[in-house]
């Protein structure tokens, strides 16, 4: 078999089980096994594929097929150019996610060197890992209640070489953490993108994320912003005065989170994501 019949066969295997973007995946699916780029395919679509390989591919293709995300199949994801290996223990990294990352680099443009970072529930560690990579002289503090997934996070630190500017914590939110000592043990930073998924919301999710995604990664309780609720409350203890505290947020949760941040936080602001949907909410700590 060549690397054109494994692609047809692929792509209709993946069409019968209404796949949205079979002739992409499939072609994700097929590098991944034969450990090309997909360049390679289109140019030699006369290769032989080894009858391993062949077997491999059919394999993940059946799983694709059967709805697992590709990202757990091949075990990667890219996330600010960055490359991140996922499995089930950990949410698959998602680009919304990406303008959080970019409006805390820009606020610490701001900031005096060393900026002290706290990244609340890391999970594949995508946040901390760009924020570590992109902000120099940046000190991060990585906490999640998964073990599994600081083990992941820890990873991918190392395979973008960010591992000695990041401390990976286990820690349900602040619980684990010392209280800081002082000034210099205060976090200029801390940024989450908690689970926030409602109960109501778990119900209608897409069978993939719902499948496949730890809930535990996705559920934020009856109205999705528990987390919030606790992170609000806590962080202001671990935040430098006028230190910012900045969030991913769901779908219609902005205003919400704006409204529980008020109390203790001032300059609020809330970000659209590239469909013009409030994504990003962050404050500053007041100072007493
Ligand atoms: N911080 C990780 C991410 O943004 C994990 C988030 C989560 O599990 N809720 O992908």
């Amino acid at each position: 078999m060549n690397v054109q019949d494994a692609l047809t066969k692929g792509i209709q295997i993946l069409k019968a089980a209404h796949i949205e973007a079979p002739a992409v995946e499939a072609g994700v699916i097929l590098c991944d096994v034969i450990g090309c780029d997909k360049s390679f395919l289109y140019v030699h679509g006369d290769a032989i594929v080894a009858r391993e390989d062949a077997e491999r591919y059919f394999d993940k293709i059946e799983l694709r097929a059967k709805g697992m995300p590709v990202q757990y199949i091949t075990g990667r994801q890219e996330f600010m150019s960055l490359g991140f290996t996922v499995g089930p223990k950990v949410l698959i990294p998602r680009q919304d996610t990406e303008i959080l990352v970019e409006e805390v680099t820009r606020y610490s443009k701001g900031l005096k060197a060393g900026v002290r970072i706290l990244d609340i529930g890391t999970g594949s560690g995508c946040i901390a890992v760009s924020l570590a990579y992109y902000i120099r002289d940046a000190f991060v503090v990585a906490v999640d209640i998964s073990c599994e997934a600081l083990e992941i996070a820890a990873h991918n630190a190392r395979l973008s070489g960010v591992d000695s500017s990041i401390s990976f914590i286990h820690s349900d939110l602040f619980g684990s953490l010392c209280a800081p000592a002082g000034d210099k043990e205060l976090f200029d930073i801390i940024v989450s993108n908690p689970p926030y998924i409602s109960l109501h919301e778990m119900k209608g999710l897409q069978a993939e994320v719902r499948d496949y995604e730890p809930a535990s990664a996705l559920y934020g309780g009856a109205d999705g912003l528990d987390f919030y609720r606790k992170i609000i409350t806590e962080a202001c203890g671990f935040l430098k005065a006028d230190g910012l505290l900045a969030f991913e947020v769901g779908y219609g949760q902005a205003e919400e989170v704006e409204k529980m941040m008020k109390n203790n936080y001032y300059d609020i602001c809330i970000i659209k994501d590239l469909s013009g949907i409030n994504r990003v909410v962050t404050g500053k700590a007041r100072t007493n």
